[in-house]
């Protein structure tokens, strides 16, 4: 007797397999007998996909933010995504109370830790170096070591000021005095130049803003990758698009995966003004976009489940595996002719997009509005 059995759902790879829930975690992938039962059973016929519980790696959901803020359930479960990560909104002023507020959330709810301690209450929390504060950071993760799984450094000008590269060299000090967590890294106008912060960086740092479209972007104006991120990327370093509303280019994108610089991490940016009026509304939206410009269902499911895990060090999650916890997507793809917007304002056709139809968390089903009126669990 299980808690939960999904019977006859397609993965992103095109198979048909059966899952099996018990006590939050994963116990059956693949087939199940025909006389296995559960407290919820519901059989999907082939005609849903499921796969490892979205991962949305840069979000902003402290709603006291005075910037950017949302809710975590608005960004994560409603919208399919099993589990969210803050991407700095906080810093050690704050994130005890971003994580008390966040306790009631069905969305799993983690953070990287701003290495300013106000966070990200003004545009230029690395402008005053007296913000950035070694032994605030190390008490706040040891106070709250399953909740900060790592840092944020926003290096671009409006929020360094005239600091230049110094709170990034500051920021990699942090992350080897703590256990070498995973360090994000926002990038934008320049200073700092791009060169000078990928130099710095190696295996365990994510850029973050990858397909912006400022003139500090990973692509030279002749529209090559630059040398720095080439070296990047072979040291280790991973690629996250944080779309935001003012850092994803078609443009950018596009000339990139022609040269086979395909993101490790799809992530939204997402908070309450551009989910409300885009351009980036959900982590599904921005999933959709990436088919228009060439990436396969398989790819752009990777992205969001095992490569966010793996990002991140989530070991147990973004699997379809026995053991893992029990966070699943169902979701469909729907053919309709759709009008997608960059944060620059452009727009590309797509043919598809991906519906998500239930958050299930931890072994407890969460349909979304979608999935109610599909009626997902009643075929
Ligand atoms: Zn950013
Ligand atoms: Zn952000």
């Amino acid at each position: 007797m299980y808690d939960l059995i999904l019977r006859q759902a397609k993965t992103a790879d095109g198979k048909l397999i059966d899952l099996a829930i018990q006590g939050g975690k994963l116990a059956v992938v693949g087939q199940l007998v025909a006389e296995a039962s559960a407290t919820q059973a519901y059989d999907l016929h082939g005609k849903y996909w499921v796969s490892a519980g979205w991962i949305d790696s840069h979000v902003h959901c402290y709603a006291k933010s005075p910037i950017y803020h949302d809710e975590p359930d608005l960004v994560g479960v409603a919208s399919g995504v099993t589990t969210v990560v803050d991407a700095g909104s906080t810093g050690a002023n704050d994130v005890d109370d971003f994580y008390r507020i966040t306790r009631a959330a069905k969305t799993n709810v983690l953070a990287l830790l701003n290495i300013a301690r106000t966070g990200i209450v003004t545009q230029n929390e690395l402008a005053d170096l007296t913000q950035i504060d070694k032994l605030g950071v190390q008490q706040a993760i040891a106070r709250n070591p399953n909740f900060i799984i790592g840092l944020k450094a926003r290096m671009s000008s409006s929020v360094v000021g005239a600091n230049g590269i110094t709170p990034l060299r500051i920021a990699k000090e942090m992350q080897q005095e703590n256990g070498n967590l995973p360090l994000m890294v926002h990038i934008g106008n320049n200073p700092p130049n791009l060169d000078e912060i990928a130099d710095l960086l190696a295996s365990g740092d994510i850029i973050t803003h990858c397909y912006n479209g400022k003139p500090n972007r990973i692509l030279t104006p002749e529209g090559q990758l630059r040398d720095s991120i080439n070296r990047a990327l072979s040291r280790g370093v991973k690629l996250d698009v944080g779309h935001g509303s003012a850092s994803f280019s078609f443009a950018v994108a596009e000339m990139a995966i022609k040269q086979g610089i395909i993101p490790h991490t799809i992530s939204s940016d997402i908070y309450c003004r551009n989910r409300l009026a885009g351009p980036v509304h959900s982590l599904a939206t921005v999933m959709s976009k990436f088919f228009s410009i060439g990436l396969t269902l398989s790819q752009v499911i990777d992205c969001v489940t095992r490569h966010a895990a793996d990002a991140l060090r989530l070991p147990e999650k973004g699997r379809l595996e026995v053991g893992a916890d029990a966070d699943l997507t169902l979701f469909t793809v729907q053919q309709s002719p759709q009008v997608f917007v960059d944060s620059e304002g452009l727009s590309v056709e797509g043919e598809q997009i991906l519906v998500p139809l239930a958050a299930i968390v931890g072994g407890e089903p969460l349909l979304t509005e979608e999935g109610k009126s599909t009626n997902v669990f009643k075929l």
